[in-house]
């Protein structure tokens, strides 16, 4: 049972469809495939353009470094993939400023609008929607309409890519909103997607950046659907059938499932004693801080065939994460938090006597009925 935050299960409807002959990515077939994938696509982000990538996530995040930031760039680290962030701009010697936290702290409205207020040269704000390292939540909107109030002209880069599919994202004041395939999207690993406002496209074409992933000459073959170079043609395919499979379900219901499979979660283990990592927790998975969480790991993974994730750099060891993102059954869910709580039970932590499967039931069936 795969119940890491990334990658996720791929749905056998996925498999199949992605299981066809390769077509040719420059044919009326893929183009019309396309267009319906797009046309998706824009309704998922809300926002007014967007263009697919073959790179997996960081290939966006560097895409959207290297157009959208023309002068100084302000990165929020509170955990590895905001540290990435600054990691880009300094590969491409691009200025920045980074805001870091703990892992388990959230960035706050008031230390980014000081930061903007105090530097004029910055020109671009970076930052996580879910910072999956920790699995934290940002006040991303809050921090976008703030800095928007303060300077309309800076762009706001939302790293979206396990909340996109989790929670509808509100886009009004995010010019660049980033996904990735394989977590919320179910998919496998090797598609990036941005959605971008028109200030964002205007700002690229102002001044675009790179070569492979130069968003200016994706965006102009985009609009008339097709790629700048060979599209991930198969991968494509199996994007189409998942947006297509989530809209006919309803966009909400997914993000209202998720969010109550997360709850159900966070409640089921507090009341076994176990502590939630961060201190705003995101709904694509939930964070335990725990010193014994190899040994629980490895308990799960060879006695319940379970494979959570770990943490890592000064986490590692620390805290287990399990997703919540993707179609996770509710007996999946209620497994996982069982077997937890019998690992306890076998590291002499306490005794097993079947709390947690309850209160994740009474959660999840009292809750959505
Ligand atoms: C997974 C992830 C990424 C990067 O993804 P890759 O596909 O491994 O490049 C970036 N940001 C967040 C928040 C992620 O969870």
């Amino acid at each position: 049972m795969l119940l890491t935050p990334g990658p996720t299960p791929v749905p056998e409807f996925v498999r199949k469809a992605m299981a066809d002959i390769t077509i040719h990515h420059r044919t009326p077939e893929f183009e019309a495939i396309f267009k319906e994938t797009r046309e998706l696509l824009l309704e998922l982000f809300d926002m007014d353009d967007c263009v697919i990538l073959a790179s997996s996530g960081t290939g966006a995040m560097e895409a959207c470094v290297t157009n959208l930031c023309h002068k100084k760039a302000l990165t929020i680290n509170s955990g590895k993939f905001g540290e990435r962030f600054g990691k880009i701009c300094q590969a491409f010697n691009i200025p920045f400023t980074e805001l870091k936290h703990e892992w388990n702290t959230a960035i706050s409205v008031d230390e980014v609008v000081t930061a903007i207020k105090n530097d004029s040269e910055i020109d671009a704000v970076f930052v996580q929607i879910c910072e999956s390292a920790g699995g934290l939540r940002h006040p991303v909107e809050a921090i976008a309409a703030a800095v928007k109030k303060i300077n309309p002209n800076i762009t706001i880069v939302a790293d979206g890519i396990t909340a996109i599919g989790v929670e509808k994202v509100d886009t009004t004041h995010i010019d660049a909103l980033i996904t990735g395939s394989q977590k919320a999207l179910m998919l496998p690993p090797g598609l990036s997607m941005i959605g971008l406002s028109k200030e964002a496209v205007s700002k690229v074409e102002k001044k675009p950046a790179g070569y492979y992933l130069n968003l200016l000459s994706e965006i102009k073959k985009q609009k008339n659907n097709t790629t700048a170079y060979t599209a991930a043609t198969t991968l494509i395919i199996g994007l189409k059938e998942i947006l297509l499979n989530i809209k006919e379900n309803g966009f909400e219901n997914l993000y209202n499932k998720t969010a109550l499979r997360a709850s159900a979660t966070r409640d089921a283990l507090t009341s076994i004693g176990l502590e939630v990592y961060p201190t705003t927790p995101a709904n694509a998975m939930t964070t335990i801080y725990c010193e014994d969480s190899n040994a629980i790991r490895k308990i799960l993974k060879t006695k319940y065939n379970v494979n959570i994730a770990g943490g890592q750099d000064h986490l590692k060891g620390k805290i287990f994460r399990i997703n919540h993102m993707g179609l996770v059954e509710d007996y999946e869910a209620a497994w996982v938090v069982n077997a937890i709580e019998l690992a306890l039970d076998e590291l002499g932590a306490r005794t097993f006597d079947g709390s947690a499967n309850k209160v994740l039931s009474q959660n999840l069936f009292k809750g959505s009925n």
